[in-house]
């Protein structure tokens, strides 16, 4: 978190610096390229300002929640639609959802929580990935998995993943640009529902997110 805000800061800083030391102003070329390279990482840091703004509104502001009817397959089937169209890999999608699955839930709430589970399984995986999503009804209640056959998640930091800005430690090196917050905002709205959500994974095997409602 803190890594990716200081890195637009200090390429914006050293371009600045280009300019007003460096002879930089009498090269138009260079000028242009430095301006780019200002207007790109201010862009970057204004969206990441933005995104870390609202989600700290939102731990404040209660989740208001607006409960309807809903066919649980058609949802997964729209979401599933747009991480195809966008998605860089393979990306394979089991879904054992019976097409007249109704369920009482917010529609928007429910569906970014999916998708950033969805984002999470590809993103946290390698070359390719097959991402299951399984409904079971138990008992007054249902459950939906969504599972991966990604890097998983070490038994040790398997709880804290669902603490606002905790990321699994990778060194320096960090493939996946995130802010450690997604997993709040899931287990928030499943919590909100009266639900609740559990991981399984293991290292180098992958992961599965449960999510039980009654
Ligand atoms: P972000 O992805 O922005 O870091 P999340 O709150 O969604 O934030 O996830 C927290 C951390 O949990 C991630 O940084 C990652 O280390 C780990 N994680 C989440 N989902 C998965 C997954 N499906 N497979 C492996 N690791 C995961």
């Amino acid at each position: 978190m803190t890594h990716e805000l200081k890195t637009p800061i200090a390429t914006v800083t050293a371009a600045v610096e280009a300019l007003q030391h460096f002879g930089a102003l009498t090269d138009p070329k260079k000028t242009q390229t430095y301006l780019t390279i200002s207007q790109n990482n201010l862009q970057r840091l204004s969206d990441m300002v933005e995104k870390v703004l609202n989600l700290a509104v939102d731990e404040k502001r209660e989740l208001v929640l607006r409960p309807e009817p809903i066919n649980l397959h058609d949802l997964v089937q729209e979401l599933i639609a747009s991480h195809q169209v966008k998605t860089p890999k393979p990306v394979t999608f089991q879904v054992d959802i019976p097409t007249d699955t109704l369920v009482t839930v917010d529609s928007i709430h429910v569906g970014n929580a999916l998708n950033n589970l969805i984002d999470n399984a590809i993103n946290y995986s390698g070359d390719q990935v097959t991402v299951r999503l399984t409904f079971q009804c138990s008992g007054q209640g249902w459950q939906l998995a969504v599972a991966d056959d990604g890097i998983g998640i070490p038994k040790t930091y398997q709880s804290a993943i669902f603490d606002r800005f905790f990321r699994v430690p990778t060194g320096d090196l960090h493939p996946v640009k995130g802010f450690g917050l997604g997993l709040a905002y899931v287990r928030q709205v499943v919590e909100r529902h009266g639900g609740r959500i559990q991981v399984a994974s293991e290292p180098g095997e992958g992961s599965e997110f449960r999510l039980t409602f009654s």
